[in-house]
């Protein structure tokens, strides 16, 4: 893949966009921009953007589009963006759509492809209410899946500390779904109607997610 890929993973909550977008990350040397990751270091940093992110992500909502096109904003401009970059988890409404098409022609850039991983909502409150990563080195594990080779100790690096996302409960995903199909899917005509759109079905392992998703590249 030629340098100066940029990308956009779209897909549901639990999808394995996050999965994805690190091993795209570590295959093309691009970085994997996620709005999520973003506003939870936001969150444990307890900043401004991240004492009002933390009651809506908790409550399965949306951040304010304006708060989200700014952290953006600011992050793409980083030197190491230069290289390409996979935005993981935005755009995520019309509006940010918007602002980041105006973004990038300000900068003179294009998108080269948008990337949707589709997976049936019955498996992904499956997927995210079992999830759970190692505190020390973020390797994702799942109570039915994908358990460490040894209990409670981390494959990747030995750690014995694990952590779950304060989000990934039943409630908040049925909300946290229901965002997604009211508020992001409406996105997918407006990048296919560009040819920009990939569609690879999500619900499969993932070596065969990122072989497809390798494939279209
Ligand atoms: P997931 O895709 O599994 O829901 P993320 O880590 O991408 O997880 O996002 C977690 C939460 O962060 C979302 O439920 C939402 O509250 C907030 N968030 C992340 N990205 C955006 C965005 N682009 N616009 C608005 N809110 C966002
Ligand atoms: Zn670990």
């Amino acid at each position: 893949m030629p340098a100066g890929k940029r990308l956009i993973l779209m897909g549901p909550p639990g999808g394995g966009k996050g999965t994805q977008a690190k091993r795209l990350q570590e295959r093309f040397g691009i970085v994997q921009l996620s709005t999520g990751d973003m506003l939870r270091a936001a969150v444990i940093a307890k900043t401004d953007v991240g004492m009002k992110a933390k009651a809506i992500m908790d409550a399965g909502k949306l951040v304010s589009d304006e708060l989200i096109i700014a952290m953006i904003e600011q992050r793409i401009d980083s030197a190491d963006c230069n290289n390409g970059f996979i935005l993981d988890g935005f755009p995520r409404t019309v509006p940010q759509a918007k602002a980041l098409d105006g973004l990038l022609v300000s900068k003179g850039i294009a998108l080269d492809k948008v990337i949707e991983v589709t997976v049936p909502d019955a498996m992904l409150i499956e997927r995210i209410t079992g999830r759970f990563t190692c505190k020390k080195c973020g390797e994702g594990y799942h109570d039915k899946f994908k358990q460490p080779g040894r209990a409670g100790i981390c494959d990747v690096c030995s750690g014995t500390e694990f952590t779950r996302r304060a989000d990934d409960n039943e409630d908040t995903v049925v909300a946290r779904l229901q965002a997604y199909h009211a508020q992001t899917a409406p996105l997918m005509p407006f990048y296919k109607q560009r040819g920009l759109l990939e569609v690879i079905d999500g619900n499969r392992p993932m070596d065969d997610v990122t072989n497809d998703i390798e494939r279209v590249l």
